[in-house]
C-alpha cells in the first residue's frame, strides 16, 4: 500500500517512491514464479492526473523455474516496466469503466499487490527454458541431452517397436473421433 495523500490532487505533482517488497506469496506462472518471500525492487514515479494517479517504473525480482524443454530447476530473474492509472473515485473514468478494468485510489491509498501479481504473470514466458539452447530431453528415452553422452541416439530401432510405431500411427485417427463420440455421448447424459 502506497499513501497518496503526500501527492495531493494537483496535476503535474510527482513524487518517486522506491521500495523493497517481500512477495506475499509465490507470484507468477506454473513453471516459472517468483518465490514467496522474495524480494522485489520497485523503482516507480507517481504522478497527479486529473483521473487519478498514474503508476509508472520498473520492477524487478528473482524467479524460479522449471525448464519447459529439459524439466531442470533453473533460477532467473525478471524486470519489467509498468505503467497503470489508478483512477479517483470520483473521476470520470471511475464512472465509464466496468469493475476490474481499472485500478483505483481507495481512501487515499494505492494498493500496488494486484498491479505487480498482473505485470508479473504477463512478463514471465509460459514455456521457460533453462537457455536459450537448452537441448531438452530424448524422444526417444526421455535423458536429459545436457547430460548425455555426445552423440546420444537410438538407431537401430527395435523391430518390436517399430511394428507399433507403425500400428499406432494407423490407428490415431479413428481413435480420436472415437474419443470424441464418447464425449458427446457423456454430455448428452449429463443433461
Ligand atoms: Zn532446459
Ligand atoms: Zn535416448
Amino acid at each position: 500500500m502506497l499513501d497518496t495523500v503526500k501527492l495531493g490532487r494537483r496535476p503535474g505533482s510527482m513524487r518517486t517512491v522506491e521500495r523493497v517488497l517481500k512477495a506475499p506469496q509465490r507470484l507468477g506462472l506454473d513453471l516459472i514464479a517468483i518465490e514467496e518471500g522474495s524480494e522485489i525492487d520497485l523503482d516507480l514515479r507517481l504522478e497527479a492526473v486529473s483521473e487519478g494517479v498514474l503508476v509508472t517504473g520498473s520492477l524487478r525480482a528473482d524467479t524460479v523455474g522449471e525448464c519447459s524443454r529439459c524439466l531442470e530447476p533453473f533460477s532467473d530473474s525478471v524486470e519489467l516496466t509498468l505503467t497503470e492509472l489508478f483512477a479517483y473515485p470520483d473521476s470520470a473514468t471511475e464512472e465509464t469503466t466496468e469493475e476490474g478494468e481499472v485500478y483505483h485510489v481507495v481512501d487515499d491509498e494505492i494498493d500496488l499487490e494486484p498491479v505487480v501479481i498482473d505485470a508479473v504473470g504477463l512478463a514471465l514466458p509460459l514455456r521457460p527454458l533453462c537457455s536459450d539452447d537448452c537441448q531438452g530431453l530424448c524422444p526417444e528415452c526421455g535423458v536429459r541431452l545436457a547430460i548425455a553422452e555426445s552423440g546420444h541416439g537410438h538407431d537401430i530401432l527395435d523391430p518390436r517397436w517399430a511394428g507399433l510405431a507403425a500400428k499406432f500411427a494407423v490407428d490415431s485417427e479413428p481413435r480420436k473421433n472415437l474419443v470424441n463420440t464418447n464425449l458427446v455421448n457423456t454430455e448428452a447424459e449429463e443433461k
